[in-house]
């Protein structure tokens, strides 16, 4: 290849995984790249996907997408948090909110003063009115921007429920505007370069070819080319996360229009509940070992708020990732690296993510091994990290309803995890390394909801009056309720602002 030649990438596969990497692709690699994406309507998407976490607003924005055009083009709402049902026990419920709780004051995370003040009866023992997002939620709240009186209050960070295939094909207008091809074919087969072992070729039906420098797999669960043609392996995590299928229907719109989703717990798994403008997404996620299919399809049909608009579609998985995400010149990015139960809505993210470290990573005529490690070891922490934060939640419970439940309480975990878990038992630490995912407040919530408290707190906590505790997290409760009080319905919020129907 000459070096005025375009470097050709091919992506392999058009659900959102897809043409979310071609939209990025198209918007950063405009001089010396051709982008190609090759789909099949034969074949289709998985079309679930619809709840995100408050990082999706960073890759609309790096594309400079219109947010309300974007959430009227995909039926989308805004989602401020996730409430958890029956996860400590049945009857139970707790919020992971987004955003800050409380506020630091001093040396030490708001957790520390709290604990404090809940040990010494000077704080609710709860940690919902003194997070802004979680009292907005429940109140069925919005707003977009910093509050008024953002020097004492956080910021109200937000993410959005919406139709994953809408968005995909919102994206792909976009990738097609800015010069991506698409070329429509069911993939049968790839060449290989005999000496490098390289995928140099798509060997379409009809005799047709797709050529390429660098391939990004996004073919869905089967994974064509990183595991089919390149055998990158698995790492099956279903020891841990003992899930194994899910169902999915959606319903009427939801008259309780809440502005969070909801993962509520059952004897074998959990059901979603995501209100979009035009339907509720529901699912059932269970393990096949504790609950049948048609159970399941009875459990979750029997627990919608609207009429069933459908048949449920069951969708079998195997929780874990590909041992290399990047290998040879092949890049396994959505369904194609692996899965992991929609339960804190990272999948869409993960996508975001893999796309940014490779354009962080791109090799340009040259690859070394270096890069491709680099990749694959980022990807990694980034997996393992996130499925230890899955792991807690069925974990830390007190159920002991089901023998489901009884082997989620009694399993090992993960060093990693039983690490961090060992620090927030003793003095409430939270520890967080650079990339990982869920913040501090994140775990704080989790732990708090699913009924772990620790037996300490940090002692500079102790160097604050009495008094001032107490008028703190007093302070903290009045302010959140003044702010939201002040915001707009979500109902209204979206029928204002996003409402769907309107052209883009
Ligand atoms: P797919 O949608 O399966 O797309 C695969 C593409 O490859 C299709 O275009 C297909 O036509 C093409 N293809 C396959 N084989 C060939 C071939 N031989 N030739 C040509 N083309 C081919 N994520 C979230 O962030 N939040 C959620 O709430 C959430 N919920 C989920 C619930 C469930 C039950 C599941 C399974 C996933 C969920 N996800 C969620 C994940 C999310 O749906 C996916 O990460 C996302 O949709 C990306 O899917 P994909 O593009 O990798 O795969």
């Amino acid at each position: 290849m000459a070096s005025t030649d375009p470097i050709n990438i091919v992506i392999a596969g058009g659900g959102t995984a897809g043409w979310m990497a071609a939209a990025s692709f198209a918007r950063f690699l405009e001089t010396g790249f051709t982008i190609t994406l090759v789909e099949s309507d034969a074949i289709g998407t998985v079309g679930v996907g619809e709840a995100t976490i408050p990082q999706i607003r960073l890759f609309n924005d790096a594309l400079g997408l219109d947010e309300d055009a974007f959430l009227r083009a995909t039926q989308g709402t805004f989602k401020l948090a996730i409430e958890f049902v029956d996860w400590l026990r049945p009857g139970s419920r707790y919020m992971h909110a987004f955003g800050d709780i409380g506020r630091d004051v001093g040396l030490l995370p708001f957790q520390q003063y709290w604990l404090r003040a809940v040990a010494e009866g000077r704080a609710k023992p709860e940690l919902t009115p003194y997070s802004l997002n979680n009292m907005a939620a429940l109140a069925k709240r919005m707003q977009r921007g910093r509050p008024r009186t953002a020097k004492v209050l956080p910021d109200m960070p937000y993410a959005f429920h919406f139709d994953a295939s809408l968005y995909a094909r919102f994206l792909r207008r976009y990738a097609e505007l800015r010069g991506v091809e698409r070329v429509e074919g069911t993939i049968q087969s790839v060449s290989r370069d005999g000496a490098t072992g390289d995928i140099t070729a798509l060997m379409l039906d009809g005799g047709r070819e797709v050529a390429g420098d660098f391939f990004i797999d996004c073919t869905g669960f089967r994974g064509l080319l990183i595991e089919e043609a390149l055998g990158a392996g698995y790492d099956d995590w279903t020891r841990w996360l003992p899930c194994d299928r899910a169902q999915a229907v959606p319903s009427e719109r939801a008259r309780d229009f809440t502005p969070y989703t909801r993962a509520t717990a059952h004897g074998a798994g959990w059901q979603w509940r995501i209100p979009l403008q035009h339907r509720t997404g529901n699912g059932i996620v269970y393990s096949s070992r504790h609950l049948s299919d048609d159970e399941a399809a009875a459990r979750l049909l029997a627990n919608l708020d609207g009429e069933a608009l459908g048949d449920p579609r069951t969708i079998p998985f195997t929780t874990g990732k590909r041992r290399e995400l990047w290998k040879h010149n092949v890049v396994a990015m959505g369904l194609a690296a692996g899965f992991m139960e929609p339960l804190e809505s990272t999948s869409i993210h993960m996508v975001q993510s893999a796309i940014s470290r490779l354009l962080k990573l791109l090799p340009g005529r040259i690859t070394v091994q270096a890069d491709r490690d680099e990749f694959n070891r980022q990807s990694d922490f980034e997996w393992t990290r996130i499925r230890d934060f899955l792991i807690l939640h069925y974990k830390a419970t007190e159920r002991d309803d089901t023998e489901f439940w009884r082997n989620c309480r009694t399993m090992d975990v993960p060093d990693t995890l039983a690490n961090k878990v060992a620090l927030w038992l003793g003095n409430g630490h939270i520890t967080r390394e650079h990339e990982e995912l869920f913040t501090e407040v994140g775990w704080l919530q989790v732990f708090v909801g699913q009924g772990m408290m620790p037996r300490g707190h940090h002692p500079i906590a102790d160097s604050i009056p009495d008094k001032d505790l107490a008028e703190y997290m007093m302070m903290i409760e009045q302010l959140n309720a003044r702010e939201v009080a002040q915001m707009p319905d979500h109902a209204d919020f979206v029928t204002q602002y996003c409402a769907a129907g309107a052209e883009v």
